[in-house]
């Protein structure tokens, strides 16, 4: 029999932690899998994906810039998935593609993990406005977050995004902000891309230069009491990570969100739970 091959479709692609990831769980596991990340142009994206299942692909993640052509292109999607608006994974089975967007569990399950009892009856600022803002005001609706404050540098953005996701804040009060405080909230969320760094393998250790000052947050506003989510990852933990952990702030970081977003796209392809620990070693390189 051959291997079953999942792939990461993206353009560019040749940064993605998942093959490393998902390799690593694959292997832990013995299943005879390989995951393999593919460069699709935006044109081709959806004929590609069509043939997918006849090139013996049982399913893909998705990342920049086709997250929305992936559900587009579905002929069924999750609730959560419609709900964002975008889709990070797919599911070829019986004929047929499945959308889900495992951007929104992976962000629960990071949160969690660190702050047991948020986001419930939380107020949340969420710094940013693409395609990862949205899973995470998502994930902060259906965690039951009182309030979302949503701040992007672009602030026409921000207004898209509530406007997009108001009808799922049933009882979520969902903002858009010009004028951001961490001060006056429980949980901050950075889903923008400051913070990003060259690659290379994870590590703990403090970056030397590099600010979050692109961000309307600074060190002293990061109080005691306040919970921390930063989906940035690069060779080094960002600077707003490192800022919150150096306060003793319960912090979760990139490489927490990746390992459980791809925790449950994996779970969704092979029906196994799967191997945190390897994941964890696959994506950052330490083992
Ligand atoms: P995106 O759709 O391209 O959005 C980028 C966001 O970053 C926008 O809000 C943009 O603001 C903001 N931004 C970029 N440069 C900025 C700057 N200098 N100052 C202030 N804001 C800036 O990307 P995305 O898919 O949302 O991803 C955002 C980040 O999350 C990326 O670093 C990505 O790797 C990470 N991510 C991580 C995971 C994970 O599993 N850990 C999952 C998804 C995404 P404007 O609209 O004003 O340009």
């Amino acid at each position: 029999m051959t291997a079953k091959r999942v792939a990461v479709l993206g353009h560019p692609v040749g940064h993605s932690r998942s093959p490393a990831m998902h390799n690593a769980a694959f292997r832990e596991l013995g299943l005879d899998w390989r995951y393999e990340a593919i460069d699709v142009e935006p044109e081709r994206f959806a004929e590609f994906v069509r043939g997918m299942p006849a090139g013996g692909f049982a399913g893909a993640n998705v990342t920049i810039p086709h997250k929305v052509a992936a559900l587009e292109v579905a002929d069924t999607a999750s609730a959560v998935a419609r709900g964002v608006g975008a889709a990070n994974t797919l599911v070829f089975r019986g004929g047929t593609i499945h959308a889900e967007n495992t951007d929104v569990e992976g962000t629960l399950t990071a949160l969690r993990e660190r702050a047991p009892e948020a986001p419930a009856g939380m107020r949340a600022l969420v710094l940013g406005a693409g395609g990862a803002a949205r899973a995470v005001v998502f994930a902060l609706i259906q965690g039951g977050a009182a309030a979302v404050d949503v701040w992007n540098r672009h602030p026409d953005r921000a207004m898209a995004l509530v406007s997009d996701l108001a009808p799922a804040a049933v009882n979520t009060r969902l903002t858009a902000t010009k004028d951001p405080s961490a001060r006056e909230v429980d949980l901050l969320v950075n889903a923008t891309s400051v913070g990003m760094d060259v690659q290379g393998p994870h590590s703990d250790a403090a970056p030397e230069t590099g600010s979050f000052k692109e961000l309307p947050v600074s060190a002293d506003e990061l109080d005691d009491r306040l919970i921390v989510v930063d989906l940035v990852y690069g060779q080094n933990r960002t600077p707003l990570a490192c800022a919150a952990r150096a306060r003793g702030l319960r912090c979760a970081d990139g490489i927490d969100v990746l390992v459980h977003q791809g925790a449950a796209s994996f779970r969704l392809w092979t029906g196994m739970q799967a191997p945190l620990g390897a994941m964890r070693s696959g994506a950052t390189g330490k083992h």
